[in-house]
């Protein structure tokens, strides 16, 4: 071995902690040239919004979005696998079409509600009715062979369906008091009415079934022009289906004017049995620290009423795309930089806690986790997560981000830990430092959160952009960083209801056979 004297050592030290900083540069410059120069975006989110559509847990739709995630990264020279976590009620959605038929002709918008039974491709046509007033348990037990038959609407029919910021640019101040005043008014009477039955919105719905209702109309308005939200039936032999608050509220009108109108319920699902539920874990192995991970994670299911563009497409295209310029331009990372892709996120962060429970060895050797689940928009805020040090190193990894994205972010240190919402929260149970990288919300609850218009024409291509470029450098620089995070959690504040002090969230049990 040749002798190197102290003098030239410590030169080749100082030589090779330059030439460091330099790739350091180039990563980064890199990860942007990509980004924007060979963009995958269009083309991923036209493939798996368009062509694969929503991704409803024990849905075919689901498993097939599992299994292009992985083709996806095998094409891009990237390890990945699907891990089963557990199992799911399987049922597919067919044709759903619902039309009036009396009295006069007219093709409704709605849907049927998720894992609910279907009819045959004739459908069932009768006659639609709504509660009557109820007085007392005793008056609706009463009025129930009424519903024999019939289909029955369980929803309040809305005084307008336009938004209340188009109230508050175009009504008199006045006009726009007086209907929210009346809104208000109605939709306790509704409240109160229904529970007089001695039943609550939802326990009355079985209560219809049995009683030989044809089936149930519900409307869930989400607030927003032509926007629904989209849930799950709780009927176990009739159809469900939600109908947009322009066609319900005619329908209503039409009740209480007495026109007896009638509608054509054709719902053709599927019954599948029993289908495996999945989590696709894709990961590029660390060199020098194998063992410790950055992990990506966003969850890949959605609800149904839509194709889930923004809740969760967006989310998974940034990682996936994150996770494609990384492992071009950053083959060999310092750490293991790992992306999950969650199942049944929808139901109670069924997949990433099973992840956790599954995986006690990695989620201890975790860096950092970066989760995005709020949307289109160009990340805006980030919390500190309640660890103590977490404004040390995420200040230091976001110095690293051009400033074009970072000045749009607000950061609070050290933040509070997320008891749910996301699977970030799933992570921070179990102690481990994950941040939710929190967008803009671009009218995210009212018009594409869980609703029939969570679609791919509301993707804002450029911020997604802007996502993936955030998460691609935070990737690296937690993966590059001298130092493992400091886990230390802050002392919670006060419960003012109880008057104790706040624990730190405990890990959920995830759901392993849901929907039976
Ligand atoms: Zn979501």
């Amino acid at each position: 071995m040749k002798k190197i004297s102290l003098l030239s050592l410590s030169l080749l030290f100082i030589g090779t902690g330059a030439v460091f900083s330099q790739q350091k540069n180039t990563v980064i410059e890199n990860i942007q040239k990509e980004a924007y120069e060979n963009s995958q975006l269009e083309i991923l989110g036209h493939e798996l919004l368009d062509d694969i559509g929503p991704r409803l847990v024990g849905t075919p739709q689901m498993k097939q979005a599992h299994d292009w995630a992985v083709a996806k990264y095998k094409s891009w020279g990237i390890s990945a696998e699907n891990q089963q976590y557990g199992e799911w009620k399987g049922w597919e959605r067919g044709i759903t079409h619902i039309d009036m038929v009396h009295p006069r002709i007219q093709t409704l918008d709605g849907t049927q509600l998720a894992w609910n039974p279907g009819t045959s491709s004739k459908g069932i046509t009768a006659e639609v009715i709504v509660l009557p007033e109820i007085k007392d348990s005793i008056s609706f037990k009463n009025w129930l062979p009424n519903v024999k038959g019939k289909f029955v609407m369980i929803a309040m029919k809305q005084p307008t369906g336009r938004p209340d910021d188009n109230w508050e640019e175009f009504a008199t101040p006045e006009s726009f008091e007086k209907m929210k005043n009346e809104r208000e008014e109605q939709t306790k009477a509704w409240n109160e009415n229904i529970k007089r039955s001695g039943y609550s919105s939802r326990s009355i719905i079985p209560v219809l079934e049995e009683a030989g209702a044809a089936g149930i109309v519900d409307s869930y308005w989400s607030k927003g022009f032509g926007a629904n939200k989209i849930f799950g039936a709780r009927t176990k032999k009739i159809p469900t289906v939600d109908i947009e608050l322009e066609d319900y509220t005619m329908l209503y009108r039409m009740v209480e004017h007495g026109d007896k109108p009638k509608i054509r319920v054709v719902a053709e699902s599927k019954d599948l049995g029993i289908v495996p539920t999945f989590n696709t874990i894709a990961e590029i192995k660390g060199t020098e620290k194998p063992e410790e991970y950055v992990i990506l994670s966003a969850h890949f299911d959605s609800w149904d009423g839509g194709t889930g563009a923004t809740d969760n497409g967006t989310g998974t295209l940034v990682m996936m795309e994150a996770m494609r310029i990384l492992k071009k331009v950053y083959p060999n990372p310092k750490r293991t930089i790992l992306v999950g892709h969650w199942g049944s996120e929808e139901q109670g962060l069924n997949g990433s806690s099973a992840f956790v429970e599954d995986h006690p060895e990695i989620v201890k050797n975790i860096q950092a986790v970066f989760n995005q689940d709020n949307g289109t928009g160009r990340v805006v805020k980030i919390n500190g997560a309640g660890f103590v040090h977490s404004y040390d190193y995420m200040s230091r990894w976001l110095r690293a981000v051009p400033d074009t994205i970072s000045k749009n972010i607000e950061t609070t240190f050290p933040g509070w830990p997320a008891r749910g919402g996301s699977d970030n929260a799933s992570f921070i149970a179990a102690g481990a430092p994950a941040f939710s990288l929190s967008s803009l919300s671009w009218a995210y609850w009212n018009y594409t959160w869980h609703t029939n218009r969570d679609t791919y024409d509301k993707v804002v291509f450029d911020d997604v952009q802007s996502n993936v470029i955030l998460t691609a450098i935070l990737a690296y620089m937690a993966s590059e960083d001298d130092s493992k995070t400091s886990r230390e959690q802050v002392i919670l504040p006060i419960d003012e209801k109880t008057g104790e002090r706040q624990t730190w969230p405990t890990p959920r049990v995830p759901e392993r056979k849901g929907g039976m």
